[in-house]
């Protein structure tokens, strides 16, 4: 509650700033803001505009073009952007919040907008007071609960036959959930039912690829988007059977070409979340473990969130393997070519980290896929893309998010570096645009300090 609360402080703060920019500003009149003598990376395409004015109205772009053709509005506050970079805020395309500590986190490290991928009442609420200004945080769109066979993984909706398929999407679509997450368990025929029902409603399908219906079929029938590369590792299970670690790092490589090419094929996304399997630690790896707990983002994890961490205490304790370094690790190159195979063959790629899993900090996190996406072989605009324009693009939300260009919801974040160099420039900012609301990089940086305050409160 005290985040939501400074948040309120912080929203009311920056509004001031920005009436204060014109004493003829009416109460009701919208903040304007203007980027001057900006390069702006619109990200719909790999280009840089040199010398650009971008005026922001309330939480919309309103107009932009060369510093020459553009007017600033007199009562506009002006942001100077001399040598410095706007591009568009960054989408976590595989989230997991159920705390409002996580806000600040995403909004410190530019991610405007997340796909949370497991719902409940809780997402639908924040979605509203989001909009409507109540606190700062990121556009949210949220899957229901997860759907999976019986016994579930987790708590939620279980779906064995067509009748439940048909009642589970309905309810979901009626709440409010945006897309529909499946899992692991769902035998074929529910599949089947629940993608049936999904495209006589209207709605996404995305998750893990059920192991009674695999990567195939799965592609063949209309899955929107894959989590975590689930279903590839089948290319390994015929020789050895299930389980995830072992069945990567035993994956066969000659098959990447053509399983990639099958994928773009169908039109399915993958959401590759590589980052997650990164910090993957087993109890006997106390090396690993102490330099994943001594990395600086975990001054912002709470003392409680870390001991659920521990691998001895997490939920993964009775999975992570033996000898999970030398597993991880071969896993992690195998990984990275199969994304870099998916991308070169034209299959949709999107930034997701999976935070909320073991040592995946909010925010933090996004910017270690973005490496893992340029280790992997993509362009740093081909991996900032994967988090921006493509996001918005796999959402349908083109025209809200994701590109600097007028009518664009104004999430923008601004850097000190030319990020379509390296992608390190994403954490050079000097501040981050929120539905027009600008917080500049001290106010991000108060707002995290006082989140390790209140979580570390014996190291300060
Ligand atoms: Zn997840």
């Amino acid at each position: 509650m005290k985040v939501i609360r400074f948040a309120h402080a912080l929203f009311a703060s920056v509004m001031l700033v920005a009436a204060g920019g014109s004493a003829a500003a009416s109460q009701a009149a919208a903040p304007v803001t203007a980027f001057v003598n900006v390069a702006v990376v619109p990200m719909d395409q790999e280009r840089v505009l040199e010398n650009w004015t971008v005026v922001v109205v309330h939480d919309r772009i309103r107009e932009l073009g060369p510093a020459a053709s553009v007017s600033i509005p007199d009562n506009a506050t002006v942001i100077d952007g001399r040598g410095k970079y706007l591009m568009p805020g960054l989408a976590d395309m595989h989230a997991h919040t159920w705390e409002e500590e996580d806000f600040p986190l995403l909004l410190a490290n530019g991610v405007t907008t997340i796909r949370n991928m497991f719902g409940g009442p809780i997402h639908l609420r924040w979605k509203k007071s989001i909009v409507a200004g109540e606190f700062a945080g990121p556009n949210i769109y949220t899957a229901g609960p997860i759907i999976d066979g019986n016994p579930p993984i987790w708590p939620g909706p279980v779906v064995e036959n067509a009748a439940q398929a048909h009642r589970t999407v309905a309810e979901q679509q009626a709440a409010g959930y945006d897309f529909l997450k499946i899992y692991s368990r769902l035998s074929s025929e529910a599949y089947d039912a629940i993608v049936q029902e999904a495209k006589a409603k209207n709605m996404a399908v995305a998750g893990h690829v059920p192991d009674a219906v695999g990567l195939h079929a799965a592609l063949s029938t209309g899955i929107k988007s894959i989590e975590h590369l689930s279903g590839y590792e089948f290319l390994a299970r015929k020789a050895i059977g299930p389980g995830e670690a072992a069945s990567w790092a035993r994956l066969d490589e000659s098959q990447f070409e053509s399983i990639a090419r099958e994928t773009a094929k169908s039109g399915a996304w993958n959401c590759p979340t590589l980052v997650l399997f990164q910090h993957r630690v087993a109890t006997e790896e106390s090396e690993f473990l102490g330099r994943l707990l001594a990395r600086d983002e975990m001054r912002y994890v709470s003392a409680a969130t870390v001991r659920s961490w521990l691998p001895q205490n997490n939920f993964l304790k009775n999975t992570t393997p033996a000898r999970a370094a030398s597993s991880r690790e071969k896993g992690d190159t195998l990984r990275k070519k199969l994304v870099y195979a998916l991308h070169k063959a034209g299959a949709g790629l999107l930034l997701g980290t999976d935070y909320g899993n073991p040592f995946v900090v909010p925010g933090f996190s996004l910017h270690q896929e973005l490496r893992n996406f340029v280790d992997a072989g993509l362009s740093p605009f081909e991996a900032i893309r994967a988090g921006t324009s493509g996001a918005a693009e796999f959402m349908n939300a083109r025209n809200e998010f994701g590109t600097v260009a007028v009518g664009r919801r104004a999430d923008l974040i601004l850097i000190e570096g030319n990020p379509l160099e390296d992608v390190a420039n994403v954490n050079k900012r000097a501040g981050v645009m929120l539905r027009g609301k600008w917080y500049s990089q001290s106010q991000l940086a108060s707002a995290l300090d006082e989140l390790a305050a209140r979580f570390q409160p014996k190291s300060r």
